[in-house]
């Protein structure tokens, strides 16, 4: 493993902070910590901030040339993303859009797809939702129940779907219904761009213990969406979706600095009277899990340099990225002793929010399956084999 950047990446690192320094807003951009139900004010910045890494240049790393990206591949897209935490800045709320539909059209869209979307999404005129989980059907997407039904041209698709992130102001979502449940799960979905705007689609903020609405239910009954918006074959919307997580995955690398070690240190250095033995103990556990991540960071561009793809190790990250949040912010709060109590800092957010990091892009559970299979060699869990049973014939509670 090299810990260090080779020659290339240090210098792709220095232009992409010199451009931060010179360009990064002076405000805040919050994504998660923040109540944005309604604040169209944050979504404006977000969209002015996307606008101006288009016009230099960053708006979109990997995309190839030819669709307005810069052709880079996910070594570019991981320092970048490190040096926007570093920033301060972390993931934008037009990440779906850029980082997961954009990718994905490109992948399997039509031409006539790729000219009505990819342009817009870019300069952040369309947002994108992502509205795939539902009730029933979170670590195991492929029993989403949401059902299309043809109709001439068209589909008239009703259902549930449930923790969609920017589903109050996006002006696209990407969806899974189920086109043929006599298929087995995983080959009677198709993969759908709906416009938000449609009759019969109900945007239900969900309101969580930080008091912020992040996500949202969104209710189809009866939407009637365009052949024309399918992406990809017909049934054959889960390698499809496929192409949409493995770009999420790829989108969010890198983007660890959710906590600040410095300010940690800081804010116990500045209050060293109130440290005692245990806190220290604490704080010395941080620093190793926060080095664990950057070594785990570098190991990963260090495979892609290669030439390898990562596969275990992003899950492994992913446990130790959410890890070394939860027990950050747990710290934060125990250092600001009765003052932590008071509900409005970043620590108290983010101590708060801490429990979805454990869920969202793969549950903790779910990726320890995959590194205990990938990793150890174990078995897979009985029941996860793909079976050729009809969707309609399984058990479902
Ligand atoms: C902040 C956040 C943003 C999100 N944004 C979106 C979005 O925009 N669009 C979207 O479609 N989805 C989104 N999600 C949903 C996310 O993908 C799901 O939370 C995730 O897939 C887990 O599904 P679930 O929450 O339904 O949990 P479930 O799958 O119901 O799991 C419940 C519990 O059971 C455990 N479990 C499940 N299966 C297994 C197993 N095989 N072995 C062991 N344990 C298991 C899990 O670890 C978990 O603890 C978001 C989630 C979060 C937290």
């Amino acid at each position: 493993m090299d810990l260090k950047d080779s020659p290339h990446e240090a210098a792709f690192r220095a232009e992409a902070r010199a451009f931060l320094e010179g360009h990064a807003p002076a405000e805040p951009m919050p994504q998660y910590h923040k109540e944005f139900v309604g604040d169209e004010g944050l979504v404006e910045r977000h969209r002015e901030w996307q606008q101006k890494l288009h016009a230099h240049g960053w708006g979109a790393l990997t995309w190839p040339k030819e669709y307005g990206g810069r052709g880079l591949g996910p070594i570019e897209q991981i320092i970048w993303n490190q040096e926007l935490a570093r920033a301060g800045l972390g993931l934008s709320l037009y990440m779906v859009g850029i980082g997961m539909a954009g990718p994905t059209l490109i992948a399997h869209g039509s031409d006539v797809q790729k000219q009505r979307h990819l342009e817009p999404i870019l300069r952040a005129e369309q947002g994108i939702c992502q509205l795939f989980s539902e009730p029933g059907a979170g670590s195991d997407l492929a029993s989403l129940a949401t059902r299309a039904l043809r109709d001439g041209d068209e589909w008239v698709v009703s259902g549930q779907k449930t923790w969609c992130s920017g589903a109050t102001w996006a002006d696209y979502g990407i969806l899974l219904a189920r086109t043929d449940p006599a298929a087995p799960k995983r080959k009677g979905i198709s993969f759908f761009l709906v416009d938000m705007k449609t009759p019969g689609i109900e945007v239900r903020p969900l309101r969580q213990m930080t008091g912020d609405a992040h996500f949202n239910e969104v209710f189809l009954t009866e939407v009637r969406i365009p052949d024309s918006n399918r992406i990809g074959p017909e049934g054959a919307g889960w390698p499809v979706a496929q192409t949409t997580l493995m770009n999420e995955r790829m989108a969010m690398a890198g983007a660890d600095g959710l906590f600040v070690w410095e300010e940690l240190r800081e804010h116990a250095r500045e209050n060293l009277g109130r440290i005692d033995g245990a806190t220290r103990d604490e704080l010395a556990k941080l620093y190793a899990w926060t080095r664990t991540l950057e070594m785990l960071n570098a190991r990963v561009i260090t495979k892609l340099g290669r030439g390898e793809m990562p596969a275990a190790e992003s899950s492994v990250m992913k446990l130790a990225m959410v890890r070394t949040v939860s027990l950050g912010s747990e710290l934060g709060l125990h250092m600001l002793g009765p003052e932590g109590l008071l509900r409005t800092g970043t620590w108290q957010q983010q101590w708060l929010f801490s429990p979805a990091f454990h869920l969202a892009g793969g549950s903790d559970e779910v990726q320890k399956n995959l590194a205990a299979e990938r990793v150890l060699g174990l078995p897979p869990e009985p029941g996860a084999v793909a079976s050729d049973t009809p969707f309609e014939d399984l058990p479902r509670s």
